[in-house]
């Protein structure tokens, strides 16, 4: 908007007239004290201002604006009557007028002057914004720098205190940080230590774990550079998201040598202790069958020899199954692969639960009648321990399933259903590990948790898959699924290396 300052009405009729008709936009003040509280309160784009005004000349009025911020880049053009001598353009000039016209007014003249200032003005108010909008931006990305440095200063300080090694690398890979505990090991902040010879390359797995955006868990062995001996070490990185995206990832190098070594003796103390029990029992259970055999019906005494039979058995397959544990440590957990009809196992097994939990029903569904290719009595020792399990954790529903079926890739499918706790999701996925029983439930029922573990190996071994579906309170339902036997003898050769299954 134009502001035109003139004490005659018909010079401010005649200057808004022109300007209107060229489309610009026009205010009025007739008077230099109406003009300086007009300019407070507006923005304008040019300023005409008649010199010749009683009480405020144009000049004074100039030099009141340009006291103000606001108002004190608005061009002035000057419109004066009189001297167009020095003097007077010179005052024009120092009063903050930009430039003047003479009257009586050349219309063109006029125009032209104002399409430029305004113009100016346009250009100007862009840049302007422009400016702002570059300073704002300037000023967002300090606060982010900042926030960023803070924040990487934080994490550092974390990782400086804590006794593991830890670096930090960008999303790429590349090192950007490591702790003061990473210099024992490297004598570079930009390279991994050295590991054990033995060990794959350790650029090499970060290269993949980087490629694939997952996180990384790694045991592996390196040692401090002034020791000879190494030690085991666990290696774990996590990306670090913003949104999607991996913008750095964060490690650590935490020695588990002390827990490895407490793993391997306690292993060591299961199997020198189960291979130590195994014979005295040996002889024990062979001398009690023989008690019961030769014992006389009405003998009152057999009912006590038969219970002590009983827990001996089960004596007997703690031990196997804790030699089993030894075995599948050490890789030596033999598989006596041959050729099998499959009902007659599944019979059996029913059965021995049968006569020995009298109270429960075991309800067999589908078809068993398939060949296949494997340990026969792992076999069962699978099915006997789903089944055995469905009866210890279902002590109130005395009704078990066990279903079977061919599915259509060829496989035997055997489920296991009880109706007993059931268990949580949250532990459905470690009830296979070694060890694992589910704590809320644990004292009421006896255990080891080395029996799902063991059928684990066995079904891995058979090239099958095994799992659980399970809701607390309603029961579970354990399945396995191994391969059928091929017509014309086609996986038999995994079989015919294996050694046979000793007991020992
Ligand atoms: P154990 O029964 O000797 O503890 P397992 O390895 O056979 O060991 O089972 C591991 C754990 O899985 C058990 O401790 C129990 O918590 C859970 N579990 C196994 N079978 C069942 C089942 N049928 N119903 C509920 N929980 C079960």
């Amino acid at each position: 908007m134009i502001l035109i300052v003139d004490d005659k009405p018909e010079n401010i009729f005649s200057l808004k007239t022109i300007l209107e008709l060229h489309s610009f936009p026009t205010d009025t003040a007739s008077s230099g004290e109406e003009a300086l509280k007009k300019i407070l309160r507006n923005s304008y784009a040019l300023i005409i201002l008649d010199v010749q005004m009683p009480h405020m000349d144009g000049f004074e009025v100039a030099e009141a604006i340009s006291g103000y911020s606001k108002a004190r880049d608005v061009p002035i053009i000057f419109l004066s009557a009189v001297s167009t001598d020095k003097k007077f353009i010179t005052r024009g000039y120092t009063s903050g007028g930009t430039d003047y016209i003479t009257k009586p007014i050349d219309t063109d003249i006029l125009l032209l002057k104002v399409k430029t200032f305004y113009r100016l003005y346009e250009q100007n108010r862009e840049l302007n914004e422009i400016q702002a909008s570059l300073r704002s931006e300037i000023e967002f990305r300090k606060k982010v720098q900042a926030e960023i440095l803070e924040r990487a200063n934080e994490l550092h300080s974390i990782l400086e205190s804590i006794p593991q090694i830890a670096f930090t690398t960008r999303a790429d890979g590349n090192i950007e940080y490591v702790n003061r505990e990473w210099l024992r090991y490297s004598s570079s902040g930009h390279a991994f230590p050295s590991i054990h010879p033995d060990e794959e390359d350790l650029a090499l797995q970060w290269g993949r774990a980087v490629a694939s955006g997952e996180p990384l868990e790694l045991e592996l062995r390196m040692r401090r550079k002034d020791q000879e001996q190494y030690r085991f070490y666990l290696l774990r990185a996590m990306p670090v998201k913003e949104g999607q995206k991996i913008v750095k990832w964060v490690g650590t190098f935490t020695d588990i040598e002390d827990q490895k070594e407490a793993v391997r003796k306690k292993d060591e103390f299961i199997s020198i202790a189960s291979h130590e029990l195994k014979t005295p029992l040996t002889t024990i259970k062979a001398y009690v069958q023989l008690l019961e055999r030769d014992m006389e019906e009405t003998n009152p005494v057999k009912t006590y020899v038969e219970r002590t039979l009983i827990q001996v058995r089960k004596l007997d397959n703690l031990i196997a199954d804790l030699l089993d544990i030894s075995k599948i440590e050490s890789g030596k957990l033999k598989f006596n692969k041959h050729s099998f009809r499959f009902a007659p196992i599944l019979s059996n097994a029913i059965e021995m639960i049968g006569q020995t939990y009298a109270d429960y029903t075991i309800v067999r569904k589908g078809d068993a009648e398939v060949d296949l290719y494997g340990d026969e009595i792992r076999i069962e020792q699978v099915i006997l321990n789903y089944l055995s399990n469905a009866v210890k954790y279902s002590p109130d529903i005395k009704e078990i399933e066990i279903e079977t079926s061919v599915t259509k890739d060829n496989h035997l499918y055997v489920a296991v259903k009880d109706f007993g706790i059931g268990i949580g999701k949250e532990n459905q996925a470690h009830i296979f590990s070694k060890f694992y029983r589910v704590e809320d439930t644990a004292n009421r029922f006896q255990g080891l948790g080395i029996g799902l573990y063991i059928c684990a190996e066995i079904i891995r071994r058979h090239q099958g898959k095994y799992g659980v579906e399970s809701e607390p309170g309603h029961g579970s339902l354990f399945y396995f699924s191994i391969p059928l036997k091929r017509s014309a003898g086609g996986n038999e050769p995994t079989g015919a290396a294996e050694a046979p299954l000793t007991n020992s």
